[in-house]
């Protein structure tokens, strides 16, 4: 960074030690580099002066020219106000004061021309501009020269109180913006790639970002500023891939062995998807390479990850290596748990369960068992990665992830075996975007799981409001007639317990009212129970006694009961997207019809009306998981809570996924001809690497 840059805030003028506090505190500007880098949020667009005849709900900001005509003042004591009336020969429109009328009154001419810049407000069908920006110019007729794009930044109330708003903020960028030099933003990307991509350069978009003359020179400043975003972290994560590949060696997984062939021969009662036996073929090469396997399995609820999981499990066993299998919640973990437990005991193996909850002898016990290599598979928690969990021989670990696991939990895993690390598959529990997916796995190889076993039909989806209800009980009485199983599912969440079990409670005793015993039989399920009694229940459905099971989103993850044929989601408007593809994954898996209920209130957001109008259109998890993606942004997407390297100040996930394919398809183009960086021409993008791979303390080798 120059030395203009580097320059503390209190020098530049304007600041002063108060300002420059409140900057520091606030903004984390502690330079004029940061505030140089202290983007706009958005941008007034003076460039255009409307007629008012043609506003319309399509404008939020408007920028008019007229004639102030006359004044009203409306309402007394704190609801008085000021009204005056602004015409530009194709209509007026009015503009409201409800602080400082009468300064206003006075300062305003009768008869005057005036700018006037303002959000709009609609009432009674009416526009008007209440407290707007206004300023006096010459007339009507004559040209007023336009103002350009006007940025606006982020800023905060303390701030506000130091004049430090938008406006302030803006004048103190415009100050340092005019004072520097190319020389102070040096290029960050080669000659070659500003030829190739056309993209202009980092000075001109710096100063482009936050002064443009025109809505194209904005956009250009954007383009390069989120192309080196998107580009470098690309470049980072393709040129980890590629090391992996040259300088990682990985046990060689040599055989087929007794355990996988028994398993596939005589355990296995189905036949293996086109899809899966490709991806278990994909791992299988990865495996007997002697190279570092890094692989990410993709694949929709219920596509069958479990069994590939299982297969990759049996080859490192075959060859003589432990497995594990971590889960981010204890639930999830138990359910693989007891997904894998019976078939593993078939074959002979030793398995076991750790997490939090398992604690005292029991533990001493598996941890011993483990470091002696007594037990084959481990299955478990975070609990997993902690320093006291040695294993004998980890020769492959599987992740199964929800919630992206964390570099520093990565890293622990990676030590966990010595002298090579253990060989990695990172399973996704709902598919992910394709955007989410190179951004935060453009590190890995990718295996998708894109079809379904067979026998899978989609399950019809449907919406009901309150006044449905009686006939949503009719279509379960029918499937019931027809010997199949109901689930009514109810939400439950942490901070909103008492009253979603009390509703549970109603929802059960409506129930118990509409389908009585001995006729009809029913489950209760949820979060609140002791896990006997939960199993007890659940073991009571398995078993075909009872026809309904009232749940809470514990059967998110948990039960397998291909009979069940029909889901009731109660207050479905309060589900996630990602949460109800899930929930509606536990139906549709015996072959025949399935179908999916969402019961909601007449009164819903907008967000949960595209929620449910996207479950009743697809059951497309991938259509989902984008939908879900654009609803709610990267920021709160299961799977992407903790963003690692990927620090993204002006890119979108959402909205830049041209960008961000076209900088990872150069990226790939360039670390394929030269690996290292080490041509000429690589030079600035050498020198990122080094430079970040110093900052990472040398993770930059773990995915
Ligand atoms: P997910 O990908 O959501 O983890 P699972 O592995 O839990 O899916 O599989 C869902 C269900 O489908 C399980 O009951 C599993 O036994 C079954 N299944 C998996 N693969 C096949 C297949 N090829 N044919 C038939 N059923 C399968
Ligand atoms: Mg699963």
């Amino acid at each position: 960074m120059s030395k203009l840059l580097n320059t503390p805030i209190e020098y530049l003028k304007g600041v002063g030690p108060a300002k420059a506090k409140a900057l520091r505190k606030d903004l984390n500007i502690n330079t004029f580099g940061d505030l140089v880098e202290h983007f706009p949020f958005r941008y007034i667009d003076k460039t255009v002066i409307l007629p008012i005849n043609r506003i319309s709900d399509a404008h939020s900001e408007v920028q008019i020219k007229g004639k102030l005509m006359r004044f009203s003042h409306e309402g007394t004591g704190r609801a008085k106000r000021l009204k005056a009336t602004i015409h530009d020969g194709t209509g007026s429109i009015e503009l409201i004061w409800f602080q400082g009328a009468s300064w206003m009154q006075n300062w305003l001419e009768q008869g005057k021309t005036y700018l006037v810049y303002g959000k709009l407000q609609k009432f009674r069908n009416r526009y008007s501009i209440p407290h707007p920006e206004i300023e006096a110019v010459p007339s009507l007729t004559q040209a007023t020269p336009l103002s350009s794009l006007a940025p606006m930044y982020p800023s905060t109330d303390s701030l506000r109180k130091k004049g430090l708003d938008a406006k302030g903020l803006r004048r103190l960028t415009k100050a340092l913006i005019e004072q520097i030099q190319p020389t102070d933003i040096p290029e960050t990307l080669p000659q070659y790639l500003l030829d190739k991509t056309k993209l202009i350069s980092r000075f001109d978009a710096i100063k482009k970002i936050h002064f443009p003359a025109s809505t194209t020179e904005k956009n250009q400043a954007l383009n390069r500023l989120k192309f080196e975003e998107l580009f470098f972290a690309q470049l980072r994560a393709v040129h980890r891939k590629f090391k992996n590949y040259r300088e990682i060696p990985g046990y060689r997984f040599d055989v087929i062995g007794d355990k996988f062939n028994q398993y596939y021969n005589d355990i296995l009662t189905f036949d293996l998807t086109g899809a899966q036996k490709r991806v278990l073929k994909e791992i299988r090469a990865d495996l007997k390479k002697g190279r570092h396997m890094n692989r990410l399995l993709q694949g929709d609820v219920g596509s069958g990850k479990t069994v590939v999981a299982l297969m990759s499990i049996l080859m490192a066993i075959d060859n003589g290596y432990q497995a594990c299998m971590i889960a981010p919640t204890e639930i999830l973990a138990m359910q693989h748990f007891t997904g894998i437990e019976e078939d593993a005991k078939k074959l002979g193996l030793q398995i076991a369960f750790l997490a939090g909850s398992v604690k005292g002898k029991k533990r001493a016990k598996i941890l011993e068992a483990l470091s002696l290599g007594q037990i084959d598979i481990l299955i478990g928690t975070h609990a997993v990665l902690e320093e006291p969990v040695v294993f004998k021989n980890l020769g492959l670990a599987i992740t199964d992830e929800q919630h992206r696991f964390g570099v520093e939990q990565r890293s622990k895993l990676w030590r966990k075996s010595k002298p090579n690390p253990p060989h990695i598959l990172v399973m996704t529990a709902t598919p992910i975007p394709r955007t989410l997916s190179m951004a935060f796995y453009g590190d890995l190889d990718v295996s998708k799981i894109d079809e379904m076993p067979p026998g899978r039909q989609p399950v019809e989806t449907i919406h009901f409001s309150e006044s449905k209800r009686l006939r949503a009980y009719g279509i379960m009485k029918e499937e019931i007639a027809k010997g199949r199983q109901v689930y009514v599912v109810f939400p439950m969440i942490e901070e909103n317990e008492d009253l979603d079990l009390q509703n549970l409670q109603r929802g059960f005793d409506l129930l118990s009212n509409e389908f009585p015993r001995p006729q009809y039989d029913i489950s209760v399920v949820h979060g609140k129970m002791k896990a006997k009694d939960k199993d007890y229940e659940m073991q009571r459905f398995v078993e075909r006694k009872t026809q309904i099971m009232v749940a809470t989103t514990v059967i998110e993850v948990g039960v397998n009961v291909p009979n069940a044929t029909l889901m009731i989601i109660e207050n479905a408007n309060r589900f996630g997207l990602s949460q109800l593809h899930q929930l509606r994954g536990r139906v549709g898996r015996g072959g025949g019809h399935s179908m999916c209920i969402l019961m909601t209130g007449y009164k819903l957001s907008k967000e949960a009306k595209i929620r449910i109008k996207t479950m009743t259109e697809t059951n497309d998890g991938f259509v989902i998981a984008e939908a879900d993606l654009k609803l709610r942004g990267p920021g709160d997407m299961e799977g992407t809570r903790q963003s690692g390297d990927l620090n993204l100040k002006l890119a979108s996930l959402v909205e830049d996924e041209k960008i961000l394919a076209f900088a990872r398809k150069l990226a790939i183009l360039i670390i394929e001809k030269d690996p290292q960086l080490i041509l000429n021409e690589n030079a600035l993008l050498r020198k990122h690497i080094q430079t970040i791979g110093r900052k990472a303390q040398g993770w930059s080798h773990i995915s």
